[in-house]
């Protein structure tokens, strides 16, 4: 009896876990195509802004450790970097980004081209319109929207649980007063504080994978109730309780 029970829950569950699968594919699909389009299959040698806004979807599958150049030439590292988002979703992985590359593409991102579990306000906990930073408003959304990609890949490689952000770009003012060094990457756009369904260590140990350069986390001065990660120029990573 209770077996049957379980057959038939898990029935139910895969039968609403389909409904809700072709639902977002619809829906994605169509929001994307209010973004950006890809007119071509892109490999090795290519160059162009399609090859430079298909680097900002796969800046979160570098090598261990590295960050994706984001220069509009599709190189080796390119290659290798579209080779793991294609392995994280099933996809033949042959570095070569065609059409199955982008509709896997269009179905993570919205209409203003985040992915589709970050937003820009989410990113932005100062004002709406980006300027009184290190780097310009443009700039700062740029980069915002760099690590909001660099985020999906960190999240979907965690099991799709949700990951929190609690701080992201800060003007000089806001940066002030949330305590900030006066050097701080949220300056810059480029660094999020997060916390969520993860343990702390688990996200400053994943964040290794995805391109980002600075991770500061547990056991690190100020650090025990949040994670950071940014870019930065010069890469550091401390967070001694959970061995880094
Ligand atoms: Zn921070």
């Amino acid at each position: 009896m209770i077996r049957r029970v379980v057959r038939l829950l898990l029935a139910v569950v895969m039968v609403a876990s389909a409904a809700v699968a072709v639902t977002v594919t619809t829906a994605s699909t169509a929001q994307a195509d209010g973004c950006y389009t890809w007119g071509r299959t892109l490999s090795q040698g290519a160059t162009g802004e399609d090859v430079r806004q298909l680097q900002i979807r796969v800046s979160g599958y570098p090598e261990y450790g590295e960050e994706l150049a984001i220069d509009g030439e599709y190189g080796p590292l390119t290659a290798a970097a579209v080779t793991r988002f294609q392995e994280a979703y099933g996809l033949p992985a042959d570095g070569v980004a065609g059409p199955r590359t982008f509709d896997q593409i269009y179905a993570l991102q919205d209409d203003d081209c985040t992915p589709i579990h970050f937003t820009y306000s989410e990113l932005n906990d100062c004002n709406s319109d980006w300027s009184g930073g290190a780097v310009s408003a443009s700039t700062a959304q740029a980069n915002a929207l760099v690590n909001m990609w660099k985020l999906e890949a960190m999240r979907h490689a965690l099991g799709d649980a949700p990951i929190n952000v609690s701080s992201g770009f800060r003007s000089y003012d806001c940066n002030s007063a949330a305590g900030g060094s006066s050097t701080s990457r949220h300056l810059y756009g480029d660094a999020v504080d997060l916390t969520g369904s993860h343990s702390l260590c688990t996200l400053v140990q994943r964040a290794r994978y995805h391109g980002f350069s600075e991770i500061l986390g547990p056991g690190y001065s100020g650090h025990d109730d949040h994670a950071h990660l940014a870019h930065d120029p010069s890469p550091y990573w401390s967070a001694p309780s959970c061995g880094i």
